[in-house]
Parts: structure tokens; C-alpha cells; sequence
């Protein structure tokens, strides 16, 4: 059995959540490939290392005395080392790079903070190190060579059956180090993951998993126990994030399950993501809910537009034109609405509108602001009649309007639109229709 053991940022922070780590680690033997972010935040007040290291490249960019920042930085490793009674010399090396700092390229900068982190872990741990830039290889374009990265690892496997190795950075074709988007030691875990065929990919952070609505909105929201890739990819578009959405296609493919686990509550189950889990009977129907706000809509009228071939065609290229890109389209007879994020748009707008007008001659152009989008979704909702209605009806007994209504034909995602001012409402109403009500009866 292997598992690969990602710890997050929070999960790293400090010579306490050191201890943490350790403690999970040894208590499953499975656990012996372990990925590392740089440490992060113990608290609100606190700094992620990697904010800092980025902070220091930009005095350096600037011509600003870094030294001040690279101190805050050293404390914090030194801290973690000293109260842990590490014997790795680190000091020396923290000292080298302070000097070398304004000749470093920003990618090898940043990624130090997951390198010394991971090598403190791993001393603590009595693991072997392994350095992501001997291992992780990623093309000039960002995708990663998952070849040559197989090859590294086969070769490293010869002589490790365990070790600890940095998330976030590899090394290019010419040897220099890149790291990949922020968040990214997630993407780390699952090229492992993949690569050594693990059985299970644990990700542990500060969260137990994923909760079925946000709980800024939903008092005590429950946890979802398991998810699909799918349902994930519809709720965290609408900003239910935990994992990094790059790190479910390498796990995704290979078919293994993802384990969001808790480090500060090692006891609880977490959230399983996997590829596909068998419909049931469940009372609730749903996975989760999520809602996002900053929409809008472009609703463009045209008597007898059934009758006006190319007439989206000629609107939609208007869109491509200036780079926005459309996430829904409802419809009528004689009208069609373009829902896009306000953000896109809102720079362009009248420039827009008036090229669909030249080019689709549109008869009547409404523009409808502050739109909330709320995905509703289930595996389970699929060929189970009655769910929209309960959702609509929920909607209306709390007096909300709904603007726009999609559901795709795979069925797990009800989506509406209503005022960005009913979100939370709207949020709460369908929670309550869905979970509260289903738990009380
Ligand atoms: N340390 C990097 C960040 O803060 C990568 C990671 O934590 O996954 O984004």
C-alpha cells in the first residue's frame, strides 16, 4: 500500500505543527512519500513564507535593501529548527543565499521556501531528502514531462522506499528551476501520486475536507464525505476551492482517489474525491452548494430569430474578438443572453455592445448587472424527479427571484441566477430544502 502524504502551508507553519506532521506520518506505515509546501500561515497575522521570498525579489527588482525581509524569512526556519533540536546546518546555507539573492532568477527564489522546509522535515522525520529538481520535470510551457519525471523517480525508487521531497518547483529541459501556479505543491502530490502508482493521495491541510456550503452563509454546514472529480470541478469553479484544480488531472487519470485530510484533527475523515461512486438512495440528493458572485448578462432581442441563421454566431464572435469568454447562454424564442464575469467586461462594454449592434443588428440590447450564480449540485440529482421542483420551491417560499435556470443532461448541476443581494438567502433556502429538512424528517 502507498500513500502519498501532501502537508499544505498551515500544516507546516511552525516547530508544533512539525509535530503534527510526525505523528500522522508514523502512524500508518503506507505513509512514506511526503510532499511539502513552504511554511505558511500558524495565524491570521502571520506570513507564508513564499509571500515573503516574493517580497524580497521585488526589492531586489526594486532597488530596495532586502536584507530586512530575508531576516523574517531566516527566523522563521531557524525557530522551526531550533525548537524542534534539528542538527541540519542550515544557517550556513541561509546565509549563502542571502548573498546570492539579487542574482537569482524570482522561480529558484520562491522555491527555496519549500526546499527548506522540506529539508527540515525530512531531518525531523529521518527521511531521506529528495530534491524536487532532481525529480519533477516540467516543459518550457508549464505542462509537465511526466516521462522524464517517471525515468527520475524509477532511478530514485532504486535506492529510497520513503522520502521527502518539496511541492511547488521542478526544473525545465535546461536545468533551470521553475515553479508552477501558487497552491502548486498540490499538483506536486498528484504527479507523485500517478507516478509511483500510489494507492491513495492524501492532502492535508486545515480544513476537514469540503463542506457542503460555505459556512460564512451556512451555520454548521456538514461535510461531504465523498465527492466525484466532476461534482468538485462544478463547485469549486463557483469557489468552493481546497485543492489546486491542476492537481486532479494526473490522480484523475490514473483513477486514484484524493483524501482531503484535517492535520489539526487527524481523526476526522476528511473528504474523498474520486472518479466515479455509485448513485444511491441518499435522502439529501446533493452534493453541495456553492455560489459566486459578479456576473452579468448581455440579453440581445431579434423578432423571428429562429429565422436568422448566424445570428448567435455573429454576437459570439463579437465576444471571442475581445477576449470574454461566455459561460452561459439561456435563451428564448426571439432572444438570446450572454452571461459573462462583470470583471471581463466592464472595461469594454459600450465598445462591445455597439460592434454586436453593427454586426448582428440586434432590434432591443439589455444589460442586466450584479448576477449571482448558484450551482446546486448532486451525482444523485440525475433521473431523480422532483429535485428542481423542491429547489424552486425552496427559492420561492423565501421570496427569491430566480433570474436564470440552466441544468445540463448530465444532471448534476442545477444552475441559477438570481440579484447578487439574494445569494446568501437563496443559498441558505436551498440548504435547508436539501439538508436540513432531509436530516429532520
Ligand atoms: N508555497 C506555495 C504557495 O504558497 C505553493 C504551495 O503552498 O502549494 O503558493
Amino acid at each position: 500500500m502507498i500513500k502519498i502524504t501532501k502537508f499544505g502551508g498551515s500544516s507546516v507553519a511552525n516547530a508544533e505543527q512539525f509535530k503534527k506532521v510526525k505523528d500522522i506520518i508514523e502512524s500508518d506505515e503506507a505513509r512514506r512519500f511526503v510532499v511539502i509546501s513552504a511554511a505558511g500561515k500558524a495565524d491570521k497575522e502571520d506570513n507564508k513564507i513564499t509571500d515573503l521570498l516574493y517580497l524580497c525579489h521585488a526589492h531586489v527588482e526594486y532597488h530596495v535593501d532586502y536584507h530586512g525581509i530575508f531576516d523574517i524569512i531566516r527566523k522563521r526556519f531557524i525557530d522551526i529548527k531550533n525548537e524542534l533540536g534539528l542538527s541540519l546546518n542550515i544557517e550556513k546555507e541561509l546565509d549563502e543565499l542571502a548573498e546570492r539573492i539579487p542574482k537569482l532568477s524570482v522561480d529558484e527564489l520562491v522555491s527555496r521556501g519549500e526546499y527548506f522546509t522540506s529539508r527540515m522535515m525530512a531531518d525531523y522525520l529521518r527521511f531521506p531528502f529528495v530534491d524536487a529538481a532532481d525529480v519533477i520535470k516540467i516543459n518550457y510551457d508549464g505542462s509537465i514531462d511526466f516521462d522524464a519525471t517517471d525515468e527520475n523517480l524509477r532511478f530514485i525508487m532504486k535506492d529510497h522506499d520513503r522520502f521527502v521531497l518539496p511541492g511547488f518547483y521542478g526544473t525545465t529541459p535546461d536545468g533551470s528551476i521553475k515553479v508552477m501556479s501558487r497552491g502548486g505543491s498540490d499538483i506536486t502530490g498528484s504527479i507523485l501520486a500517478r507516478c509511483l502508482h500510489a494507492d491513495l493521495y492524501e492532502n492535508w491541510t486545515d480544513v476537514s475536507g469540503f463542506l457542503m456550503a460555505d459556512p460564512r452563509i451556512v451555520k454548521d454546514p456538514l461535510g461531504i464525505e465523498k465527492i466525484t472529480y466532476a461534482e468538485l470541478r462544478e463547485l469549486s469553479y463557483m469557489g468552493a476551492s481546497v485543492l489546486h484544480e491542476d492537481a486532479v488531472f494526473p490522480v484523475k487519470e490514473a483513477n486514484i482517489p484524493i483524501n482531503i485530510l484535517n492535520t489539526n484533527r487527524p481523526m476526522d475523515k476528511g473528504t474523498i474525491i474520486l472518479d466515479t461512486i455509485p448513485k444511491d438512495n441518499s435522502k439529501t440528493a446533493i452534493t453541495g452548494i456553492a455560489g459566486k458572485k459578479g456576473f452579468c448578462a448581455l440579453s440581445f432581442n431579434k423578432r423571428n430569430m429562429p429565422e436568422s441563421v448566424g445570428f448567435c454566431r455573429k454576437i459570439l464572435s463579437v465576444f471571442e474578438k475581445y477576449g470574454i469568454s461566455v459561460e452561459h447562454i439561456p435563451s428564448g424564442i426571439d432572444s438570446i443572453a450572454m452571461v459573462v464575469q462583470e470583471r471581463y467586461i466592464k472595461n469594454c462594454l459600450y465598445d462591445l455592445i455597439a460592434e454586436i449592434k453593427e454586426k448582428a443588428e440586434p432590434d432591443d440590447v439589455k444589460f442586466i448587472p450584479d448576477l449571482a450564480l448558484i450551482a446546486t449540485v448532486g451525482r444523485n440529482m440525475s433521473n431523480r424527479i422532483g429535485t428542481s421542483g423542491r429547489l424552486f420551491t425552496a427559492l420561492a417560499k423565501n421570496d427569491v427571484n430566480v433570474k436564470i435556470m440552466i441544468q445540463a443532461f448530465d444532471e448534476i448541476n442545477i444552475l441559477v441566477g438570481v440579484s447578487s443581494e439574494d445569494m446568501d438567502n437563496a443559498i441558505r433556502a436551498i440548504y435547508d430544502a436539501f439538508v436540513t429538512e432531509a436530516h429532520i424528517a
